[in-house]
């Protein structure tokens, strides 16, 4: 099986599945490649059952890939222009340029974009959101590893050492991507969402409301 490897400050291998079913490896550099195939061809079960589920994935949102639709990045929405050939997407300029075979036929062009685009996204996630959390957690003195995770149901997860976040945030603008990071960070002090919890976050987030209604308006529109 084909996968990406990461140099991963750890001492064991770590797997993950990513949409469309991209298989990312992280593990020491000294960790060989024969050795990670061994643990793929152990895990395979797990990977297979997981990018199957990728694959009957419901279709998220309303999104018809079509030519002038706009899709949001970075809390701005940017426009789509397609043109016929080969499936490929890139952001460029401002704008989503991408191929499909077919411009006119909805199935086809969704087929064949939404996963370009979810892997753009998980990219760019994996890119940008990991540099801006660890960059939080310099500033908050918190040594925790961050990953980028495909979450249902919320925007950022955290677990001692550790803080996930949901690849949609990449979506959200910067402010919001800090106020979700800063919240996790804060869960690594406290579990709960108790007074001192709140009354933290707001001083180290005063427009912390505002995020949240930004959040509670435009959240649902953040995926593909
Ligand atoms: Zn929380």
């Amino acid at each position: 099986m084909r996968y990406r490897r990461i140099d991963a400050d750890r001492k064991s291998i770590g797997i993950q599945v990513v949409y469309p079913g991209d298989i990312i490896i992280r593990a020491p550099e000294e960790i060989s490649s024969e050795k990670i195939q061994e643990t793929i061809e152990n895990k395979k079960d797990w990977i297979k059952e997981k990018q199957q589920f990728f694959r009957n994935r419901e279709k998220a949102t309303d999104y018809e890939f079509y030519d002038g639709e706009k899709f949001p990045y970075m809390g701005r929405w940017y426009r789509l222009k397609i043109r016929k050939g080969e499936p490929s997407l890139k952001f460029y300029q401002g704008k989503f340029l991408a191929r499909s075979t077919s411009k006119n036929d909805d199935k086809t062009r969704t087929r064949e974009l939404r996963p370009l685009f979810l892997r753009w996204y998980n990219q760019r996630a994996e890119n940008s959101l990991v540099k801006l959390a660890k960059k939080q957690a310099y500033i908050f003195e918190k040594d925790i590893k961050v990953n980028i995770y495909d979450l249902k149901i919320s925007w950022g997860y955290s677990k001692q050492g550790k803080i996930f976040l949901n690849w949609r945030l990449i979506m959200a603008p910067k402010d919001i991507q800090k106020y979700v990071i800063t919240h996790e960070l804060l869960h690594q002090d406290f579990s709960k969402h108790g007074k001192e919890f709140w009354n933290r976050l707001d001083s180290y987030v005063p427009k912390r409301k505002e995020h949240e209604d930004w959040l509670q308006k435009y959240g649902k529109r953040l995926d593909v």
